[in-house]
């Protein structure tokens, strides 16, 4: 059992080289672990700071819930196989292979028991009285792994111990390797930079570049959805093409333009997967491999809307295939092809391509990140009522009313009552509900598959925006079904209007303190003294207008007035508070965290914007806006709903929401009616599309329906199967 986890890890070498930074992963027992990239990023560092072998700049190791920063590589339980797999010369296999377990005094029966073992797993048995000279390159490779193996050790580390045999060998070692692995059923960590053996061995593969993980996977999931372009590019032989490409819109479908004269459809199945639509209309990176571009004339006959001109430069027949380098207009280097080796080519022919676009990637031109994926969020615009003694959140025709517990995670008040924006997991949306839960009902559009799981696309009335559901890959799907999904409420996400997150994984303190407020001559000067009777103290100069408190006051700290931004600390360097994280609730370049501070009642809750490289137990320094101290008694989240002007106000958004949503659904119904009869009286029809006052709505309603007619906001009602 063996387990390892990587916590915030850097490498910084002597000289200033940076060979790692916030090196992040959890490695399950067993796995089979490939840390994979160009040389120099970083892999061999990695790996050896897990051995021991190289002391960790920051950051924690640990191994089965141990950390072992500091404890000695000997102690660590692991065993290291290098490229260069230095056996005695002197010595037989045998005892090489017995030499580690002597060096430990193991008994010479116990030894013989693991040699000889590990000489059946390794196929090596007839070679125990060689000497290493006496060896091929893979049989020395071999007694390598047999020393490592007689020491049963929790982790093995291999780095690129292949790369020194020869291509035919290298092929068979890796089949190897991995029956070793699944023989001793133990970890693995294997270090290469060909990417063939991070695809067929690893059962997740960790890509490296510059000393910073780009992505973590198996390599299916990297193959099919590369996070950047880089991974895109290092997975794949030969590489992805990479077009640059402009994304258009025209009639309801997406088109990449390619330079001046090729224009490829991207299908609606592989466009739902474009995070952010705001793309359309820019250039981007249409990546395309080389096995998706395809020479079949039915494909061609097929999809005319994907095709594209090329002129063949060079033809390498390999036999079971054909590689074609291809000129293609609008891109500078060879855009290449995988055919079938049936086919006959001439250099200099002008031929058509199919794209295979259903399986295109788009990657962001400046970023080369890519554009397409499942949101964390489903994001819905919605709008907040303080009613009941709670939130309620409104969207289409669907009321969630927050749970208290949730609202006590709520860290900016200026929601209530306001427009938000709603995140809902595409997880939390379940095909079976619980007490508690809200339905949501709409109708199955499309789906998509993804590794792990299928993405079903649900219209729902109201909402502008497919939503987008997560379910298991063997889910039958059916087009323009009726669906319902159930939300637990104490699992969506709110984001303000300035698009922060403002729901914490666990209750929010106040942030509260007691203390003093000074000006003299226009310096600000805080003494915060709290319960605790801190001296913590604060200045800032060149602020008009705060308030000041000459005896001690209650006051609190809004949980956004805090930074950690460089530039916010430099400036005001006297407003600075230093804490020590408790917790972190990261969410992108974003988190929430608590940090125990001097002079506040309870530890802090900061939310904290371009938020990277901290870690529990770190201290912190926060730059605090003097503008978010506010003097006065703290009134939570909880509290501030059920104020009687809040429910006031709040029933009033409730009314208005409910009104506007009834009016809208009259126009939704009157234009449904009015298409259907249009081609009978086109006249009256026309009028009662364009209806949009509330008055003139009415009626129009009476002609829907009665089912259509139902009450626009449904409260949340328990729902069970
Ligand atoms: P990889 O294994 O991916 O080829 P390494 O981990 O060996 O990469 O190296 C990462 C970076 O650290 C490289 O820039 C390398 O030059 C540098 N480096 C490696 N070892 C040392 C060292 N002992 N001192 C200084 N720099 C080093």
């Amino acid at each position: 059992m063996s387990s390892l986890s990587l916590r915030h890890i850097y490498k910084v070498y002597s000289g200033g080289v940076r060979a790692v930074s916030d090196f992040n992963l959890e490695i399950d027992d067993k796995e089979f672990i490939v840390f994979v990239g160009p040389s120099g990023c970083g892999k061999s560092t990695t790996l050896r700071m897990i051995a021991g072998l190289e002391d960790i700049s920051s950051g924690e190791l640990y191994i089965d819930d141990r950390l072992v920063n500091d404890v000695e590589p000997k102690d660590r339980d692991i065993a290291m196989v290098f490229q260069n797999y230095a056996l005695y010369p002197h010595m037989t296999v045998y005892d090489n292979m017995a030499f580690g377990l002597r060096l430990r005094h193991v008994p010479p029966k116990v030894i013989d028991e693991k040699v000889q073992e590990a000489a059946s797993i390794l196929g090596i048995q007839h070679l125990l009285n060689r000497r290493p000279k006496a060896l091929s390159g893979g049989q020395r490779q071999r007694v390598a792994l047999g020393r490592a193996i007689v020491r049963e050790p929790k982790v093995f580390l291999l780095d690129e111990p292949l790369s020194n045999l020869d291509a035919k060998l290298r092929v068979q070692m890796r089949t190897e390797i991995t029956k070793i692995h699944h023989r001793l059923a133990t970890t693995f960590i294997y270090v290469t930079h060909d990417q063939t053996e991070a695809m067929t061995m690893g059962t997740r593969i960790v890509v490296m570049k510059d000393g910073i993980v780009q992505q973590v996977d198996t390599p299916t999931t990297l193959y099919d959805n590369p996070a950047n372009l880089f991974v895109a590019c290092f997975l794949g032989s030969p590489q992805m093409n990479i077009f640059k490409a402009k994304l258009i819109e025209e009639n309801g479908n997406l088109y990449a333009l390619i330079g001046e004269t090729n224009k490829v459809m991207i299908p609606k199945s592989r466009a739902l997967r474009i995070l952010d639509k705001s793309i359309v209309g820019s250039d981007v990176l249409l990546g395309i491999r080389p096995e998706d571009v395809r020479y079949e004339q039915a494909l061609i006959d097929a999809h005319p809307e994907s095709v594209i001109d090329a002129t063949i430069d060079v033809i390498e027949n390999l036999g079971n295939e054909t590689i074609l380098y291809l000129n293609v207009e609008g891109k500078e280097d060879y855009t290449i092809a995988r055919v079938n080796a049936r086919y006959s080519f001439s250099q200099g022919e002008s031929v058509k391509m199919y794209l295979a676009t259903e399986h295109a990637h788009l990657f962001d031109a400046t970023t080369e990140l890519t554009l397409m994926g499942v949101p964390d969020y489903n994001l819905i615009p919605a709008q907040t009522a303080a009613v009941e003694d709670t939130l309620a959140v409104m969207f289409g025709d669907v009321c969630v009313k927050l749970p208290v517990g949730l609202l006590n995670r709520i860290t900016d008040k200026s929601v209530i009552n306001n427009a938000v924006t709603l995140g809902i997991p595409p997880t939390a949306l379940k095909a079976e509900g619980e007490e508690g839960d809200v339905c949501i009902e709409g109708s199955a559009e499309f789906f998509d598959n993804y590794p792990r799981f299928k993405a079903v696309y649900m219209s729902v009335p109201g909402l502008a925006n497919n939503l987008i559901v997560s379910r298991p890959l063997d889910y039958e799907f059916i087009g323009g079904e009726k669906l319902k999904v159930y939300l637990d409420p104490g699992q969506i996400q709110l984001f303000n209007t300035d698009g922060e997150r403002i729901v914490a994984d666990r209750p929010v303190s106040g942030n509260t303190t007691t203390g003093t407020v000074t000006d003299v001559n226009g310096v600000y000067s805080y003494k915060l003294v709290g319960k605790t009777g801190s001296k913590n103290k604060l200045s800032v100069e060149g602020e008009s207008g705060l308030k000041t408190a000459a005896t001690e006051t209650p006051m609190y700290i809004l949980p956004r007035g805090l930074s950690i931004d460089k530039d916010a600390l430099a400036k005001t360097p006297k407003m600075v508070l230093s804490g020590v994280i408790k917790n972190l609730y990261e969410y992108h370049k974003d988190a929430i965290i608590t940090a125990e501070v001097s002079g506040f009642d309870e530890d802090m809750t900061v939310v904290i914007r371009n938020f990277s490289g901290y870690n529990t137990g770190d201290k912190i320094k926060m730059a605090v806006n003097p503008h978010a101290i506010i003097l006065g008694n703290y009134e939570s989240f909880a509290d501030a709903v059920k104020a009687p002007n809040a429910q006031q106000e709040g029933e009033l958004k409730y009314k208005e929401y409910v009104q506007a949503r009834e009016n809208a659904k009259a126009i939704e119904s009157a234009s449904a009616t009015s298409d259907q009869v249009v081609e009978t009286a086109p006249k009256k029809a026309a009028p009662a599309k364009k209806a949009a006052p509330a008055k003139k709505a009415a009626p129009a309603k009476k002609a829907a329906p009665a089912k259509k007619a139902a009450p626009a906001v449904k409260r949340p009602t328990a729902k069970k199967k």
